[in-house]
Order: structure tokens, then sequence, then C-alpha cells
């Protein structure tokens, strides 16, 4: 499943979440249930556990196990089946401070299929099964060589891995004795382009074998001219030839060839991931210097453009940290409610510019996802924009984070 940036987003804010959750003993339960297994099984191992439980020797921690033990039974009730990609489930009692503990349950569909059944009790839970899911799945292909040798192999995410590695017989330029001159460069230009050959079929295998959407593109490294002649020579696929993204030079063509190459193109690589980002916020810089007033930006702007309808792309910084929250009285004779946008939990409230009383939250939702709703409903394209490069820096630190790209001019508010 391909995550839209906004639920890429959502998902990181969540694991932000999970990840700050403790609980005082063993008391928290994380579930990975794939989609083929029997929920009654599940069940009936928490019910053991439950058994087990009753050993523990500190009465608070026994307790506590037990209360995350049957929340979590009570909470697999709702599931009769699992989803297509499996249900993951965190339940526990978690600290809330004040040594206060809270009974916290999540249920959630992950963005791909659960392979392996957990069941894990921490302190904390567990999380890495999820974060490899929203793990960078862009794949590189990377071949190095010369006219000895070859590697090829793929960087994924972060993590190189060598695929094939191949020799060739192409003797060296010094010709043995005997041999015409003419006759010896005609065989050894023969076996330099079979290598070249069973270079290229062993990439093609390799790289055509990957979702082309997953793909990105191929990096060659080796000496001049011999990669050059290589990619010249269309020894690639011609789906991968156009992938062909750069061409390095590097000085070893086995698996340590591979390191070097990524990290000689480091530049281009990092280049790529921002581009997009890059682009578009090169758009809405030239939009604000132009006359024609197609940007908008700060929180009640391009609200205001969004609830209009006016909006083409609405621009996020990934930095923002606030809330929208619907803000209303706690006197139940009272009806002012408003909503308001809040930097942080602790935020104080107020009184009720009406009666007096103590205001409270009803609801509350990310500022992201709020906005993200309204883009929907208008049809425009939400673009979390990272604040790894200038311009996107710059969005979080003079835009207050939120901008927009107008379909047509409409009046300041
Ligand atoms: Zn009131």
């Amino acid at each position: 499943m391909e995550f839209t940036a906004q639920e890429k987003y959502e998902f990181k804010r969540l694991l932000d979440n999970l990840r700050s959750k403790t609980g005082r003993g063993t008391e928290l339960i994380s579930l990975y249930i794939p989609p083929d297994k029997q929920i009654s099984d599940v069940t009936a191992q928490l019910r053991e556990e439950y058994g087990q439980a009753a050993n523990i020797k500190s009465r608070v921690t026994r307790l506590s196990v037990q209360g995350s033990l049957e929340s979590a039974m009570s909470r697999l009730k709702l599931i009769p089946k699992p989803p297509p990609n499996g249900v993951v489930l965190f339940i526990g009692s978690v600290d809330v401070g004040a040594n206060k503990t809270e009974m916290y349950s999540v249920a959630l569909e992950p963005p791909d299929p659960i392979i392996t059944y957990r069941y894990h009790c921490d302190s904390s839970f567990l999380l890495e099964p999820l974060e490899e899911m929203l793990a960078d799945k862009k794949t590189f292909g990377l071949i190095v060589l010369d006219r000895r040798e070859a590697t090829i192999g793929v960087l994924k995410g972060k993590y190189i891995e060598p695929l094939k590695h191949l020799t060739s017989t192409v003797p060296g330029k010094q010709r043995k004795g005997g041999q015409s001159s003419h006759r010896f460069q005609q065989l050894r230009l023969i076996a330099i382009h079979d290598f070249y050959g069973r270079i290229g079929e062993s990439a093609n295998d390799a790289f055509l074998a990957i979702d082309p959407k997953d793909l990105q593109g191929i990096l060659i490294g080796g000496p001049s001219p011999t990669k050059e002649e290589f990619i010249d020579g269309g020894f690639l696929h011609h789906e991968l030839q156009r992938k062909v993204l750069d061409a390095v030079d590097i000085s070893y063509t086995d698996e340590s060839g591979l390191y070097e190459l990524v990290d000689a193109a480091q530049d281009r690589l990092l280049d790529l991931e921002l581009t997009q980002d890059k682009l578009v916020m090169r758009r809405f810089m030239k939009e604000l210097v132009s006359d024609k007033g197609l940007a908008a930006y700060g929180e009640m702007e391009v609200r205001h453009n969004l609830e209009l309808g006016a909006v083409e792309v609405l621009l996020l910084s990934e930095d923002l940290r606030k809330t929208r929250a619907q803000i209303a009285c706690t006197n139940r004779s009272c009806d002012f409610s408003e909503s308001q946008t809040r930097s942080g939990a602790s935020a104080p409230l107020g009184n009720c510019p009406k009666c007096g009383s103590q205001l409270c939250i009803a609801s509350e939702e990310d500022i992201v996802s709020d906005l993200s709703k309204l883009a929907d409903q208008c049809g425009a394209t939400v673009k979390i924009i990272s604040s790894e490069f200038e311009e996107g820096a710059q969005l979080y630190k003079a835009f207050g984070g939120i901008a927009a790209i107008l379909r047509y001019k409409t009046s300041h508010i």
C-alpha cells in the first residue's frame, strides 16, 4: 500500500506518540496479528498469560498486568477477523505522571501485511515492525565496473545489498609474443564487449525484478572511459537505460565499490529526494513576488482560502506541532464554544468569556490533519514539506509552516 504524504505524516506522529508512552513494569502489550491468524487463538494465549500473571509477586504489578490483559481481550472481541493487512494492538496502563496510570489502547491496520505474529510485553511498546514498514522503500540500482571486474547491487533506503559479482577474461593490454597486434586488439575488444554484455544481462535480471515504481534510478561507477562505454553501448534494457541517473568516477569495482559509489553520489541522491519539495516551494516563492497574487500564508489566511475553495496546493511544514481544538465551557448551562489553534497541550485555556467558568477541550486534532481535511474537500493537493532544505526551513520559520498556492486571486483578510 502506498501512503499519501498526509497518511505518512499521521503514521509518524502516531509512532512518536506511542514511543513516548511508558509503563511501570512489563504491562504494555504489543500484539502484531497477521491477516491469517485466528483471533480466538490470540485470545486463548492472552487468557493463559492472565493465569500466569497470578504468580507475579508485587500486587501493583500483578493487577496492572492483568488489567492490561483484560483490556486486550475485550478489545479483541471487537475484531471478529483481522483486516487484509492484519491488525496491531497497543494496550496497557501507561504512566501519566503524578503517580498515576491510565489504560491506553489503540488498534490499527498497518500499511503493509504483518508476516509474523508477535506478542510482546515490556515497559514500552514494540514499534520496530511498524517503523520498518514506514522506512523508505525507494530502491536504486548500482553497477560498478572496469574491464576486469563488475559488481551489481541495490541501495534500499539506507542499506546496500550486493547481488552479483562478475569477472572477465579480457586480456591485459600487453600481447603475448607471436600474435599480430591487430588480431590481438580485435580479440581484446570482443572480450570487452562480451563482458559488458554479461554485466548488462545480470543487471537486467536484477533490476527488472524490482517493481518499476520502487526503482528510482540506476547509478554507475567505474573508471573512465569504461563506464561511459558501458552506458553508451546499450547493454542495459531500454527501460533501465532511461533510469541511469549518474556515472561516477570511483576506484573499486568489488563490493566496496558499491559503498564508494553511493558515497560519491550522495548529493545526487539527496537532491532527488528533495526535488519535489523544492520545486513546489520555488513555485510558491515565485507566486509570492509576482503581482498575480496566487500565494497565501499564515494559518488565518490559508484557512480562509481553503474555506473559499481557492487553494490549489496546500504547503505544510513537517515541523508543525500544533493542534486544532474545539473549546467548550464546563458550565453545562452555558453554550459557549469556539475553535482554537493550540501550540501544545499545556497551553492554558482560560475562562469562558460568557459566564466566567473554566473552559475545556471538547475535541482536538493535529493541525496537519485538520487542514488536510479542508484541502481534500476542495480538491487541493497537500504537500508536507521537509525542513532539510533552505526553502523548506523558510516555510516553517518565515511563514508559520502553513502556506498555499491559489487557483485564483482572493482578497486578503
Ligand atoms: Zn460559559
